[in-house]
């Protein structure tokens, strides 16, 4: 076909309507997403393959599903389909010393892809361009987007609604404990009686009862009481809130915890852990002076403090210096937020041979078997995760684990 040859350079002339003419016979195959629709335009369904991959990714006209350059041909096969958008984000590196780099990269009007801009590559030195085109399959025929005046209405639609549609992908928030502590709305304006409280060092006791654990000190009136019962055994009967309710004084700081750089208060107005700015003058106010806590909190045997080396910095070598991994096997997965679990969970599996095989192993016959859509089918993206983490191919860049996520919380609801 001449055609071919025609359109092929992107730039050749071409009289309006010659592009409708060539999409004619595909207009029914060609939708406009809808809310309801979900748009893969950032990951392939089978591979972490993206429009920063190199051969960028095929959204399918109709199905709005994303394939990489080596997965559109099954779904052609399969569907016949024939209309797809090219996305294709350009990364260049810069010429030093060339002027215009001074325009924001976030509202460079050359990117239009909602895509992260990969932290590895210093954004300064390296400038990126997203291009959007038709293409034709099975001959490749390709129609550059600036032509989008040229094209049927109807085309012209489903790209722009294609272009803005929101990722499928939820977003979520960082976990919310790992965020930084607020200070206390109390801390600043805490009125501290003059009842000469005076708190020794050690030796402390729950004033409501015999415990000598889990013991907090009421930052208003100097009260040593009792905790609450919690899952990790440092049990409590309760005294210090009991106390809270009688008296409204907000402020508490756990006794053992108190260092110079800091200690664990609760505000039971707040229902939370916060901090409080003025930590050492409330303590100083019933005598305990913060600079010498750690100082005595070695020599505290009577009072059973133990020394918080914790499992948890055990688990996590804290303090011992790691070489990054790279290869197959040594492929890491992004955390989403809250999806740590389930990365580790995948990893553990994947390193079990039996899986390898089930599922990297039969990957081409999951793949080639697997429905139409297959970012809900479970053999087809636990193939994916699979060949993803062992493959090595992804293994500088972390990877994500945003479609098995989908799956597996359709699949088990629990995930949640
Ligand atoms: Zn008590
Ligand atoms: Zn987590």
């Amino acid at each position: 076909m001449q055609r071919a040859a025609l359109f092929r350079g992107g730039d050749a002339q071409m009289a309006a309507g010659d592009l409708g003419e060539l999409l004619v016979p595909y207009m029914p195959t060609i939708r406009v997403p809808k809310s309801g629709d979900r748009v893969y335009k950032t990951e392939c369904a089978f591979s972490y393959d993206s429009p920063d991959s190199e051969g960028g990714l095929y959204v399918c006209m109709n199905t709005f599903l994303g394939f990489g350059r080596e997965h559109m041909e099954r779904h052609y096969r399969k569907t016949g389909q024939c209309v797809y958008l090219h996305l294709k984000r350009h990364v260049r590196q810069k010429v030093p010393g060339a002027s215009g780099g001074a325009l924001p990269k976030r509202r460079n009007a050359k990117l239009f892809l909602d895509l992260e801009i990969s932290s590895d590559l210093n954004s300064d030195d390296f400038e990126y361009e997203d291009e959007a085109k038709l293409v034709l399959f099975p001959d490749h025929y390709e129609i550059s987007l600036p032509n989008i005046e040229e094209l049927p209405a109807l085309v012209t639609i489903a790209c722009d609604a294609l272009l803005s549609a929101k990722s499928p992908y939820r977003k979520q928030e960082p976990d919310s404990w790992e965020e930084e502590l607020q200070a206390s709305k109390h801390a600043k304006t805490l009125v501290q009686l003059d009842n000469g409280v005076r708190i020794p060092p050690s030796g402390w006791k729950c004033c409501r009862c015999d415990l000598r654990e889990n013991l907090w000190l009421n930052l208003t009136d100097g009260s040593v009481l009792c905790g609450k019962w919690f899952f990790d055994g440092s049990g409590g009967n309760g005294h210090a809130t009991e106390h809270y309710r009688e008296t409204g004084y907000p402020l508490a700081v756990k006794l053992g915890t108190i260092t110079p750089d800091g200690a664990d208060v609760y505000s039971f107005d707040e229902e939370e852990p916060v901090l409080d700015p003025h930590i050492a003058k409330h303590l100083a106010h019933f005598g305990i002076d913060m600079l010498q806590m750690q100082v005595t909190e070695n020599g505290l045997r009577d009072n059973d403090i133990k020394p918080r080396v914790s499992e948890w910095e055990v688990i996590q070598e804290a303090g011992v210096k790691l070489k990054p991994m790279y290869g197959p096997g040594y492929t890491g997965m992004k955390n989403l937020g809250n999806s740590c679990y389930l990365n580790a969970v995948m990893q553990a599996i994947f390193s079990i041979p039996e899986f390898q095989r089930a599922y990297v192993g039969n990957l081409p016959r999951i793949f080639d078997y697997s429905p139409l859509d297959p970012t809900q089918d479970f053999n087809t993206q636990m193939a994916k995760l699979g060949h993803g983490l062992l493959s090595g191919q992804y293994s500088k860049p972390p990877m994500k684990s945003e479609l098995i996520e989908q799956v597996m919380k359709e699949e088990h609801k629990v995930f949640a």
